[in-house]
């Protein structure tokens, strides 16, 4: 059960506190406020949990300050959006993620030398891009190729982002430890930038690696979809984050795992980011090139992953994940799909410009009840 209070509520810690007085008298019952900042307002909840299918809504309902109680059957209790307003947005170090616009991660999978990683930061500096993906630390599907430089590359990536004034990048971790590597060479480097970190689709189903990134409040995390399993589960997995204290979440689409994506290397599954936005309160994120997989491009000259990128802003897509080298060819993972440096400008103004549309169409449509 959810008692959600009126947002920007004053004198807010009262109303906890008589909810909770209230709560007192249904023995089993644990309490437990939670609060979410979205992009205008400040939203407070507390959360009934144990026993509550004999609880009656109205005593909490009629405390001063509670504007509605939802009674949440089972799923996706922090992360839904049971009807509650504003998508669940939030800042860090600067950067704003929410549905109000798109951002545009462009960078390198797998970091290899400081001279790729600071050409790509250079290029995005010189559009004024301030997010970045840069992976330290790869998942590989053979043991034999190449794992990522891991902490090593942490202070000169961390020091390039700082010096073009990148506010912000997306890292995969695959252990808790790397959380502790990338916080230490933050605070080494004098925290340049901020690193939002990646939980990547094979760690979809890490309960205890998500259980771990919970905790840990001072990264918002970006969970990419497990590629073999249900949204549900999907879903679920970011449940496991947000229950253990980080509700800082992206919700990221990357594909799912099918050979009716060949000759693709995954199945796009763009179409779900309005199940996401409605299912969820998360902002969501589109990963066109590990959906689509090649750097080809079709008869009109746009790449696949151009087109593919379209899908999910139309769809009204919050983030863009994209793979960029400034020498594709010498790339140490996934060089096949990454775009060139050229097309950099071309790819913001594609996704402006489906930004655009899409807003255009909200706008025209009629509302739907
Ligand atoms: C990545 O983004 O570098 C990556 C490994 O993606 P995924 O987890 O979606 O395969
Ligand atoms: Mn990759």
């Amino acid at each position: 059960m959810i008692v959600i209070l009126e947002p920007d509520l004053g004198g807010q810690e009262a109303t906890v506190a008589a909810v909770r007085t209230a709560a007192a008298r249904f023995p089993g019952l644990t309490v437990r406020p939670y609060e979410f900042k979205g992009t205008t307002h400040r939203f407070a909840e507390v959360h009934l949990l144990g026993p509550t299918a004999g609880v009656p809504a109205e005593p909490f309902e009629r405390l001063p300050g509670v504007r509605q109680v939802v009674r949440v059957s089972a799923k996706y209790r922090l992360i839904g959006r049971h009807g509650r307003g504003e998508t669940a947005g939030f800042e860090h170090h600067g950067v704003r993620i929410d549905d109000a616009s798109v951002h545009v991660f462009a960078g390198l999978c797998a970091v290899d030398t400081p001279a790729h990683v600071d050409a790509m930061m250079a290029a995005l500096a010189r559009e004024g891009v301030v997010t970045t993906r840069m992976g330290a630390y790869k998942p590989r599907s053979s043991p034999y190729d190449f794992q990522g430089l891991g902490k090593e590359c942490l202070p000169w990536v961390f020091e390039s982002a700082g010096r073009h004034g990148i506010k912000l990048i997306a890292m995969e971790a695959t252990d808790a430890s790397h959380l502790d590597e990338i916080e230490d060479a933050l605070e080494r480097a004098g925290q340049p930038t901020g690193v939002m970190i990646q939980i990547g689709t094979r760690n979809a189903q890490n309960y205890e690696l998500l259980k771990q990134v919970g905790r840990r409040q001072e990264f918002p995390v970006l969970f990419k979809r497990g590629m073999g399993i249900t949204l549900e589960e999907s879903l679920n997995a970011c449940e496991y984050i947000a229950s253990e204290g980080n509700a800082r979440i992206v919700f990221c689409l990357r594909g799912v795992k099918s050979h009716l994506g060949e000759p693709h290397r995954n199945l796009v599954d763009f179409a779900h980011v309005p199940v996401v936005r409605r299912q969820t309160r998360l902002p969501v994120c589109i990963d066109p090139s590990h959906s689509v997989g090649t750097g080809l491009a079709a008869p009109d000259g746009l790449p696949d992953i151009f087109h593919a990128t379209a899908q999910g802003v139309v769809a009204g897509a919050a983030a863009v994940l994209v793979d960029f080298h400034p020498q594709p060819a010498c790339a140490l993972c996934d060089g096949g799909q990454a775009l060139t440096l050229a097309m950099l400008g071309p790819l913001l103004d594609h996704v402006r410009r489906m930004r655009a549309a899409y807003e255009a169409s909200v706008a025209a449509c009629p509302a739907v009840a």
